[in-house]
């Protein structure tokens, strides 16, 4: 049995909708009281975040931090528009400095595109543009010591990368040694044959990790083989941060649920939620180890 230990982390959006000041405080109040190691904070909504603020409460509560985002079609690295490409690029540095102001080692998310259904596939050009400006972000990234992740999305979301060979495949021609992949339950249960393989092919490049149910409510309330994906993980002796992704329509996020297709009350008491993920992602890691 290892004792190699994971930080557990819980997205911010089982919180609360938005990243003012109050709510961040609560998010990281709630975080702790309901034991977890790492808060995850979506930059969707960050012009109205209190870096310092945050940075502070993070640090006095003894908690981590991730950051992830998607892009906007109208700011999307995988466009053929110069302008539109630019824009995605502005928005990816920004995003870069705002996780290590906060004090986080980890930039994650669909970084290569906008967050919703393509009408086409991606092109070539489009495909260029992914890897040259994901290519400067994560040397810009090695400089501050960060990795990135690529957060393997499902093709409603992305037309980018809908799997873990397509998301290898990127970071291959990207060719910076700190972009990882991202595996989410939610979405692999879209595209991956199962729960094992993409994890066994990915292996020591796996660098985030999310677990979502198949409706993105309860863990263990829907369908999904956690105890498989669990034994992966530990077949390739991943350390890195689990988080638990869940979203209601009881907790708004302007912008990021109406990109998610976030339209129905899975849960309304977060701590709740959040404390039962907690706890099945700590049996689940327990029993994943026993053997
Ligand atoms: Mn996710």
């Amino acid at each position: 049995m290892t004792t190699k230990t994971n930080p557990i982390g819980v997205h911010a959006l089982v919180w609360a909708g938005d990243t003012t000041p109050a709510s961040m405080a609560a998010a990281v109040e709630k975080t702790k009281a309901a034991g977890f190691d790492l808060l995850e904070i979506s930059l969707h909504d960050s012009a109205n975040l209190d870096v310092g603020a945050t940075r502070e409460a993070l640090r006095a509560a003894g908690l981590g931090v991730a950051c992830s985002r998607g892009l906007a079609f109208d700011a999307d690295v995988s466009s053929e528009d110069p302008a539109v490409v630019e824009r995605g690029e502005k928005l990816l540095h920004d995003s870069l400095a705002a996780t290590a102001a906060l004090g986080g080692t980890h930039f994650t998310g669909a970084l290569y595109s906008a967050l919703g259904k393509y009408g086409h596939p991606l092109t070539a050009a489009g495909r260029r543009n992914v890897v040259g400006v994901l290519r400067v972000l994560a040397r810009e990234a090695g400089r501050r010591h960060m990795t990135l992740g690529l957060e393997i999305c499902n093709r409603y979301e992305t037309n980018v990368i809908n799997t873990a060979h397509d998301a290898l495949v990127l970071a291959d021609d990207i060719g910076e040694d700190n972009v990882l992949i991202h595996l989410d339950t939610y979405h692999m249960n879209i595209e991956e044959d199962d729960f094992v393989r993409p994890v066994h092919e990915v292996g020591d490049r796996l660098g985030y990790v999310h677990v979502g149910e198949n409706h993105r409510g309860y863990l263990g309330s829907g369908h999904l083989d956690f105890t498989s994906f669990f034994h992966a993980l530990a077949d390739v002796g991943y350390g890195g941060p689990i988080t638990f992704e869940s979203f209601s329509a009881a907790v708004v996020m302007r912008g990021l649920s109406n990109d998610l297709a976030i339209w129905r009350d899975l849960w309304s008491d977060g701590e709740d939620l959040a404390r039962h993920a907690h706890a099945f992602i700590t049996d689940q890691l327990h029993t994943s180890r026993s053997r």
